[in-house]
């Protein structure tokens, strides 16, 4: 489905039905590129805005890489999509702080003809994003379910029933209704044959919610958790959709003098730290989304846009925005234990460096 140009009138639009395609217009190849990152909650925003200065320049275009800093961030980013459209950004990749909040910025880009790739979070309710650009956020989180379950019947030293809680990431980010949907297609089922019990009756993503994907506030939850519905009944696992939330719950379930090595807590992003903690016995498991692979990708979308070739997607499906269903490109998430570490990592050098414990 071509996306037409507005203003290309002048075009001879007879015999090709392609000369209208946004995409053949191509672009310079030393064209400025924006790249709109959020905020630095998770190691692999501080990387990829790194691997995009570099790739994007290795290319031969010239990067405009901002983040949104940690006060002010919605409104900050939306000033700074702003400027990369009226300094001349021929596409403008965004990882948005909010993506319900671009309306505006995304009209202002259409209208200069500029393209929009929405990177690791879909943009939300506007018709003005291209490409979709992520690793398979569903299948992150039935990995994530299923990790739960296999971490259970693993280190609990009992059978089910197992006593369990569960936590979401932050809800401006449209990832995290993924994340939970995806590890409640395999929860729910065990949650109504009564394998797992979910002790606070917490199951609504909005009680699960982690505001901002920050650490304090999943810690402060699983403090208050621990005292309401854990003085007696022993916590066996919780869900948690990342790799910092996870360390905030163990921090938060240690400080209750509680013996992490029974427990069990999922993660994603493969932190060093978290990485480090599944080597220990403590954290159980991660989910290895390999940046470089992810701002590769994006990089050649970029490419063909500039050729003015359709860019690759392989999901047509999935991501709908509210207005539409935005092409995307899905790479597939890996799920990492302390069993098949050294594997997963074999091609980070300094994640295997702390699998073979010189990290
Ligand atoms: C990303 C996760 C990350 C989280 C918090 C999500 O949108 O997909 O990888 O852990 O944001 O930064």
């Amino acid at each position: 489905a071509a996306l037409t140009l507005a203003g290309c009138s002048s075009n001879d639009r007879g015999g090709s039905t392609d000369s209208t395609d946004a995409a053949s217009a191509g672009f310079p190849a030393d064209s400025t590129i924006g790249v709109a990152l959020p905020d630095k909650t998770s190691e692999n925003w501080v990387l990829a805005g790194d691997l995009f200065t570099k790739g994007l320049e290795d290319a031969g275009f010239k990067a405009d890489v901002q983040y949104a800093p940690a006060s002010n961030t919605v409104a900050e980013q939306q000033n700074q999509i702003s400027a990369m459209v009226t300094n001349g950004a021929k596409v403008i990749v965004i990882g948005a702080k909010d993506g319900k909040q671009l309306g505006t910025q995304l009209q202002q880009a259409a209208d200069a003809g500029v393209k929009i790739i929405a990177y690791d979070r879909l943009i939300e309710n506007t018709p003005n994003v291209d490409y979709y650009v992520a690793f398979d956020n569903y299948k992150v989180g039935e990995l994530q379910g299923q990790a739960l379950l296999d971490g259970l019947a693993a280190r609990s030293g009992h059978g089910a029933p197992w006593n369990i809680e569960l936590f979401s990431g932050s809800p401006d980010d449209a990832n995290s209704a993924v994340f939970f949907n995806g590890a409640m297609s395999v929860l729910q089922p065990k949650i109504d044959d009564g394998t797992l019990v979910v002790g606070s009756g917490q199951t609504d993503i909005n009680q699960t919610a982690t505001q901002g994907w920050k650490a304090e506030n999943a810690q402060s939850r699983m403090d208050s958790l621990l005292t309401s519905t854990y003085g007696s009944k022993t916590l066996d696992g919780v869900l948690s959709p990342n790799d910092t939330l996870a360390r905030a719950i163990l921090t938060s379930v240690q400080q209750a003098g509680k013996d992490v090595k029974t427990f069990t807590v999922t993660g994603q992003d493969s932190e060093a730290e978290s990485v480090k903690s599944i080597m220990a016995g403590d954290q159980y498991s991660t989910i290895n989304k390999d940046t470089t692979l992810l701002v590769d990708q994006t990089i050649k979308m970029i490419q063909d846009l500039q050729k003015g070739t359709d860019p690759e997607v392989n999901d047509t499906e999935q991501y709908d925005n509210g207005v539409k269903v935005v092409p995307a490109y899905l790479l597939p998430p890996v799920i990492v234990t302390k069993e098949n570490a050294a594997e997963a990592y074999a091609n980070s050098p300094s994640l295997l460096a702390i699998v073979n414990g010189q990290g």
